[in-house]
C-alpha cells in the first residue's frame, strides 16, 4: 500500500508547510517533500487529495483509565477522597471483562474522534489474571488505535480486591502480556507499579526491574495529591521523589504521572535523573489536586508529554485540550505570559509523548509512523487563516470540528466525525449496555 497524502500544509520542525506531500508506504512515512518531486519518483502511489486540510502529527495520550469512561459524571463536584470511593471504588469491582471492553471501546473512540493516534491505558483492574488487561487490548485492536498498556502493579489492601496482586504474580503476568506482544507495531506493554502509596516498595522496585528487563520504561503516580506526600513522609521520613530514589529507581526510565507537590531539590533531583512525566492538567484542575511547576520542570531537563488521565476525572479527554490547559494554567500560575509557548505545549502532546514513550510517532518525517490527523482549514476555530498562526491556532482556539480525518498507521479510522473501524453507533450500544448493568446493581 503507497499512499501519498498531499494537504495544503505539512507540520514540520512547528512550522506548517505549503507545496510537502507525505508518501506512506505499508503503516510508515517514508518520504516528505515537494509535491511535485514525490509524484514524478512514485507514480504508482495513490494520491490522497488533502488540498482543504493541514496535516500534522496525531496526538498522545500519555495516562489514561479507558474504563473511567463508564462512570464519567459521578461524584462531580466531590473532595477527592469522596470521588475516588463514591465512583471508583464502587463501580470498579462490579466490572467484568465483557464492561471493560465496552469501557475502553468508549474511551478509545472518543479519543479517536479527537485526534488521539496513541493512547497510553494505565490499567488495574486485572482480577486475578489477564482477560482484563486482554479486552483493553481488544478494544484498542478492534478500533485501529496504537497502544500502550501501562499495566499496572498494585499490592495496597485498601482497594478493591480485583486490582491486587502478589508481587510475583503481578511481574509474572506482565511480562508474558509484554512477551506475547513483543514485536507489535500497534501495541507495547510497560510495567505501571501504581505509586508510591499503593504499590509497596518491593512492588515498585520489580516494576522497574521488569521495564529494565523488557527495555521499556515504566509508568507511576507519584505526589497528586498533599495527603499522598505526608503518607510518605510519615512512613519513610522522605518526600516521595526522595523515596523513589532511595528505592534505586528513579532514572530516565521513569514515567511519572501528576508531580504536583514537589520540593524544589526532588525538581531539581527528577531533571538530574532524566525521569520524565505524563502531565495531566485538566484532571489536577478537576479534582483540585494543585499545580505542576512545568516551567521549573522543564528548565530543570525534565521531558514532559500530556495525559488526560480518566474521563471521570477531566471530563473532555482530548490531548489538544491538554495543550491549551497546560498553557493557560502556568501562565496564570506564574502570572506570566511568556513562561510558556504554544510550541511547546504541542510538543509535549506530540514528539515528546513519542520520545518518552519509546516509539516513532508524533512527528511527520521518514522513518515515523503515518500517524496523523487532518484539519479542516475552512473550521471558523482555525482562522484567521495563516500558516504562521496556525500552530498557535491549534493549540489556543481550535475545537474538536476541525478534526476531519484520523489516520493511523497510514489507515483512516475517523471521517467526517465517524469511526471507520467500529460503528458509532456500536459504541454507543456498548455504553448503553454497561449502564444497563449499572442501574441493575444500584437497583
Ligand atoms: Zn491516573
Amino acid at each position: 500500500m503507497k499512499k501519498l497524502f498531499e494537504p495544503r500544509y505539512v507540520e514540520i520542525g512547528s512550522q506548517f508547510l505549503g507545496g510537502m506531500g507525505v508518501l506512506v508506504v505499508d503503516g510508515d512515512i517514508v518520504e516528505v517533500g515537494s509535491v511535485a518531486e514525490l509524484v514524478a519518483n512514485h507514480p504508482d502511489a495513490e494520491r490522497v487529495d488533502w488540498s482543504r486540510y493541514a496535516l500534522l502529527p496525531g496526538t498522545v495520550n500519555a495516562h489514561n483509565h479507558s474504563f473511567q469512561s463508564l462512570i464519567r459524571g459521578i461524584a462531580a463536584d466531590e473532595p477527592f477522597l469522596v470521588w475516588r470511593d463514591e465512583a471508583l471504588y464502587r463501580y470498579s469491582p462490579c466490572l467484568d471483562a465483557e464492561m471493560i471492553y465496552n469501557g475502553a471501546l468508549f474511551a478509545f473512540a472518543e479519543m479517536m474522534l479527537n485526534g488521539v493516534t496513541t493512547v497510553a491505558d494505565f490499567f488495574y483492574i486485572h482480577d486475578g489474571g489477564t482477560q482484563n488487561d486482554e479486552a483493553v487490548i481488544q478494544a484498542a485492536k478492534d478500533l485501529g488505535i496504537r497502544f500502550v498498556m501501562a499495566r499496572t502493579m498494585y499490592d495496597w489492601p485498601g482497594a478493591p480486591q480485583s486490582y491486587q496482586e502478589r508481587i510475583d504474580d503481578a511481574l509474572r503476568r506482565t511480562r508474558e502480556l509484554a512477551i506475547k506482544y513483543q514485536g507489535n507495531q500497534m501495541i507495547a506493554i510497560h510495567p505501571a507499579p501504581h505509586s508510591p502509596h499503593a504499590a509497596s516498595p518491593e512492588m515498585i522496585q520489580a516494576g522497574h526491574r521488569l521495564a529494565k528487563e523488557l527495555g521499556t520504561p515504566y509508568h507511576i503516580h507519584v505526589a497528586e495529591e498533599m495527603f499522598e506526600v505526608e503518607e510518605i513522609i510519615r512512613d519513610h521520613g522522605v518526600r516521595p521523589v526522595h523515596f523513589l530514589d532511595k528505592l534505586g529507581v528513579l532514572d530516565e526510565s521513569m514515567i511519572a504521572i501528576h508531580l504536583v507537590w514537589l520540593a524544589d531539590a526532588e525538581i531539581a533531583l527528577l531533571g538530574q535523573r532524566k525521569a520524565s512525566l505524563a502531565y495531566c492538567p485538566s484532571s489536577n484542575m478537576f479534582l483540585a489536586d494543585g499545580i505542576t511547576k512545568i516551567p521549573e520542570l522543564l528548565q530543570s531537563g525534565v521531558n514532559i508529554c500530556l495525559g488526560t488521565d480518566g474521563a471521570c476525572s477531566n471530563n473532555r479527554i482530548n490531548v489538544f485540550e491538554e495543550m491549551r490547559m497546560t498553557s493557560l494554567l502556568q501562565k496564570v500560575r506564574t502570572l506570566d505570559a511568556t513562561c510558556i509557548r504554544a510550541t511547546e505545549t504541542y510538543a509535549m502532546g506530540t514528539r515528546h509523548a513519542g520520545e518518552i514513550l519509546r516509539l516513532p510517532i508524533g512527528k511527520i518525517e521518514p522513518g515515523y509512523r503515518a500517524d496523523f490527523v487532518a484539519l479542516d482549514l475552512d473550521d471558523l476555530s482555525l482562522h484567521p487563516s495563516s500558516p504562521e498562526l496556525l500552530l498557535s491556532h491549534v493549540v489556543y482556539s481550535m475545537q474538536p470540528t476541525a478534526v476531519k480525518r484520523v489516520v493511523v498507521g497510514g489507515r483512516v479510522v475517523v471521517r467526517d466525525g465517524e469511526l471507520q473501524t467500529v460503528s458509532n453507533e456500536r459504541v454507543r450500544k456498548a455504553i448503553a449496555a454497561v449502564q444497563a448493568r449499572f442501574q441493575a446493581i444500584a437497583r
